[in-house]
């Protein structure tokens, strides 16, 4: 078969395995997107040359990782900011189609489902606040079906109430995790600003709402929770992307994938963790389909591939908001052409071509200067590898122009604000 397998075969699974194991060493505990135990067996099986099984065991995370619902609860008073905050974390302006209405006054007992518009595994649940209602805590969770959301997130505009830690008791009986969200700091700090325009302090207002909150706990003889302090208007600022890594690193492994890829790309380490995830994806992929095709042999990538490709390319752009969909939704808010927008970016363009050159050709070419870039080592006929290092090229170049539209997005609302 060839020099690849000049060593033996027991040396050649050893090696497998310790690379695979090896790869994974790279990322944080919190930050892999399949659980220890699994690549532990998955390092045992290679080691035992069970080609077959560490295949069908990858496809199986990854299958898990794809399919896993993930439902997360909503609830507060009405007025609190749940809705606008469901808007936000699905990445949809208050007036955009299927947006939760804000600022209505609720008056349905009933909770309301919000799917992602991107990761539809991902569904927000808008509940009526336990006031509304008027149930005692246990009655409200079992009206509101508790066993179906993966973890709660409380709502307030002010300082907590005694519903409120009464709720996160109840929740906790029922062993589900729980985030305290302080929403609308935006206003409180304009407001002290304008009232005391001399001694504003932006940090000492932050820390007075901080400790507001924190009374209510101390008065009810309850331990403190961390309360994360939020504005719905600039998800960028204050502690949104605590509360994001807080409850990424909280979720069960397989959870994380999905959520992660749900979030909005407000800053570039949230575009970062983003990528971390997906490149971990596309190893593991690649990995698992190595193991089948350890000869290689097709020098041209075929029609079939390139238009999966095409498909990896769609997808990597969608989540990271440089999809078509979102160009043009930006270019109508900013009052410019989507070309004007496109023109600035790499991601829209791969898949044009000209004469000169065909698509397969284009596509070779990409992979050869990304490899040659970043110091890897192409063999010539190496089919697979050169799928495997286009996803990776195509990734950057979506996080590049993800990361570009995120300093216009910047410009643009300094501007605004001036
Ligand atoms: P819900 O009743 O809990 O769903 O609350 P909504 O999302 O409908 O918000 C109630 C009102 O508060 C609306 O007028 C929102 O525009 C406003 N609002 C919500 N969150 C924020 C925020 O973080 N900052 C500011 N300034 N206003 C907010
Ligand atoms: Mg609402």
């Amino acid at each position: 078969m060839g020099q690849l397998f000049s060593s033996s075969k027991d040396e050649r699974h050893q090696d497998l395995a310790s690379s695979f194991a090896e790869y994974f060493k790279k990322f944080k505990v919190g930050s892999k997107i399949i659980p220890q135990e699994t690549i532990a067996s998955i390092e045992l099986s290679l080691s035992q040359g069970n080609i077959q099984g560490t295949n069908s065991s990858i496809t199986n995370a990854l299958k898990e990782i794809d399919s896993t619902p993930l439902n997360v609860a909503v609830t507060g008073e009405s007025g609190a900011g749940k809705s606008s905050f469901i808007n936000a974390l699905r990445g949809i302006g208050h007036e955009d189609e299927g947006a939760a209405e804000i600022g209505v006054v609720e008056t349905t007992m009933r909770r309301h489902p919000y799917t992602h518009p991107k990761i539809p595994n991902v569904v927000f649940w808008d509940l009526p606040g336990i006031g509304t209602t008027n149930f005692p805590p246990k009655d409200y969770l079992e009206k509101m079906k508790f066993n179906e959301y993966d973890f709660f997130i409380i709502v307030s505009a002010t300082r907590f109430k005694k519903n409120d830690i009464d709720l996160a008791k109840a929740i906790s009986v029922m062993k589900k995790d729980f985030y305290f969200v302080r929403t609308k700091v935006d206003s409180d700090l304009k407001n002290e600003k304008e009232f005391k325009p001399r001694t504003f302090d932006r940090e000492t207002v932050l820390h007075q709402i901080r400790s507001s909150c924190e009374r209510t706990f101390q008065e009810n003889n309850v331990e403190q929770p961390p309360i994360f302090l939020i504005s719905n208007k600039t998800l960028s600022e204050y502690d949104f992307q605590i509360l994001m890594d807080k409850v990424v690193n909280a979720l069960p492994v397989h959870k994380r994938h999905n959520f992660m890829l749900s979030l909005p790309n407000i800053t570039d380490a949230a575009i970062e963790r983003k990528r971390q995830f997906l490149k971990q994806r596309i190893w593991l992929e690649a990995f698992a389909t190595d193991l089948l095709n350890m000869i290689p042999s097709l020098t041209l990538l075929m029609g079939n591939d390139v238009e999966n490709l095409r498909k990896n390319m769609n997808h990597y752009r969608t989540v990271f908001g440089v999809d078509d969909a979102s160009l043009q939704s930006l270019a109508e808010d900013w009052q410019v052409s989507v070309d004007q927008l496109k023109a600035k970016m790499k991601s829209p363009h791969v898949f044009e071509t000209t004469k000169k050159e065909t698509i397969q050709e284009k596509l070779s070419r990409l992979c050869e200067e990304f490899c040659l870039a970043n110091g890897h080592f192409i063999a010539k006929n190496a089919y697979v590898k050169e799928l495997f290092y286009l996803k990776f090229c195509f990734l950057d170049m979506v996080t590049d122009d993800a990361n570009a539209l995120l300093r216009e997005i910047c410009v643009k609302n300094n501007l605004v604000s001036d």
